[in-house]
């Protein structure tokens, strides 16, 4: 048994979880699982940054792949410089989708993650028009909920995710066409891109 679970692991890093593996509050991933950045996810992401250059929107990667030990320090980094929002936005290890190498955080030169400058608006707003076209997702897409006066903007209770423009999934070209097709970016529509994933299949050691 000891072999298996061995091999598994050595498989898993080799080629990296399924492209559509679930990562959100109660689906974890493994704490080997260490894979590293996922080389076509990176690809992707040049080309994606290469024509978002081409119309005059600058990016680059604020942040990418995160260990799952790397992500601890992460949060304890957040917890120290930011702590009134550090809940929001950086998940426990194991919780991060930065795990399993395929998600980028994008920001203009210079600048943090943040809403309020307006050139990270108008890079936000290209991904959401074009991500899809390279395989991306934006993982936590602006909701608003009917019958509730917030939106997911400063309120993570309405979804489980509140909203950050910068940080986008590689799920693969067809399955980033078909979410996208299905309306996920309508602030009225609850379709979010975690309807199509799948919780990891196997064991975790
Ligand atoms: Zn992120």
């Amino acid at each position: 048994m000891k072999l298996l679970v061995e091999l598994y692991i050595v498989v898993h890093m080799l080629m990296g979880a399924p492209l559509d593996v679930l990562v959100d509050a109660r689906h974890p991933l493994p704490l080997w699982f260490d894979p590293g950045p996922h080389s076509d996810a990176v690809s992707a992401l040049e080309d994606l940054i290469s024509e978002a250059g081409d119309a005059g929107i600058k990016a680059i990667v604020y942040s990418g792949y995160r260990s799952y030990s790397k992500q601890g320090s992460a949060v304890e980094r957040e917890w120290r410089e930011r702590p009134s929002t550090a809940g929001f936005y950086v998940a426990e290890p194991g919780y991060s989708e930065h795990q399993l190498g395929t998600a980028f955080d994008l920001v203009w030169p210079g600048l943090q993650v943040e809403f309020s400058d307006p050139r990270n608006e108008q890079l936000y707003i290209w991904l959401e028009e074009n991500a899809h076209h390279f395989g991306f997702v934006l993982s936590y897409p602006y909701k608003e909920i009917e019958g509730w006066p917030y939106n997911n903007r400063w309120m993570p209770q309405v979804t489980e995710f509140i909203h950050e423009p910068w940080h986008i999934r590689y799920v693969g070209i067809s399955l980033a066409e078909e979410i996208f097709a299905a309306g996920y970016l309508d602030p009225q529509n609850s379709v979010l891109p975690q309807d199509y994933y799948q919780p990891w299949a196997g064991i975790s050691p």
